[in-house]
């Protein structure tokens, strides 16, 4: 069998070119990294729930409207996607204060925001994603006036989706961070959702408890990632309640 050829590697996903033009397939490592790669381990299923989770929410946002790159899942790790050029910014919604927003502005964690706060940060590992504003957007020209409206509107509908979904299995979407790609169709583009949707990318409390079913546990040492991811999807139905070993999960197809 032919190798399949490498298009790029980044730290939780690797992407490879896809059976016909215009695709790819994504596959989901269990590469855990945080604070811009200082701090790495390799968390046993974590790609394989990432890749259920993201497919979850991406089918379900593709069902409300919400144009995605995802096209199918290929298996436990994989997902067929659109090839899209990614918009070099990341684009967080956040709907409690929390992470950075409360280091910044000095506002304690757990506090509602009075509405929903959108931030984007420059796509650039070496510079550590720094926060920037919509002047340096549109000067440096990573999207444009157009494109940030869009921007917006796609990433409260996916707060909305999001929000809602959490909330009906006891898990308050705290913030999240999404990216968005261009597709060409000749001097024309649109916007897609692209990347992954996944508690890699999302802060998810309990709401009952507070306790934190996302990356924040790797990062903050709260105890089994692999457990909080499992209980994310359990919750979702996307894996069965009482499924076996968490480190292979059981997954439902
Ligand atoms: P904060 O700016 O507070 O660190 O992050 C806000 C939200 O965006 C959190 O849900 C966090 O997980 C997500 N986020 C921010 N930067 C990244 C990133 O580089 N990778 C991933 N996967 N998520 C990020």
């Amino acid at each position: 069998m032919a190798r399949r050829k490498k298009v790029y590697e980044g730290k939780a996903k690797i992407l490879y070119e896809g059976p016909e033009p215009g695709t790819l397939v994504q596959y989901f490592k269990d590469d855990a990294t945080a604070f811009n790669a200082q701090k790495k381990d390799i968390i046993d299923g974590k790609g394989v729930l990432n890749n259920r989770l993201s497919e979850f929410f991406m089918v379900g946002l593709g069902n409300i409207g919400v144009p995605t790159h995802f096209i199918k899942r290929l298996n436990m790790r994989e997902q067929l996607i659109r090839a899209c050029e990614i918009v070099p910014l990341e684009i967080i919604v956040r709907n409690v204060a929390a992470g950075t927003l409360s280091t910044r502005l000095g506002i304690e964690e757990g506090t509602p925001l009075p509405r929903p706060i959108i931030e984007f940060c420059y796509k650039d590992d070496k510079l550590g994603d720094p926060l920037v504003a919509e002047e340096h957007i549109i000067a440096f020209g990573w999207a444009n006036q157009q494109d940030l409206d869009d921007i917006v509107a796609l990433a409260l509908r996916v707060n909305d989706f999001m929000s809602g979904c959490m909330m009906a299995v006891g898990i308050k979407l705290v913030d999240f961070k999404i990216e968005v790609g261009r597709i060409w169709d000749n001097d024309m583009h649109s916007l897609i959702l692209a990347d992954e949707i996944s508690p890699d990318s999302c802060r998810l409390w309990d709401i009952e408890t507070g306790k934190k079913l996302d990356k924040d546990v790797f990062r903050r040492d709260l105890g089994s990632l692999t457990d909080a991811y499992t209980e994310v999807a359990r919750r979702l139905g996307v894996l069965p309640t009482n499924s076996g070993p968490v480190t292979r999960p059981t997954l439902i197809n």
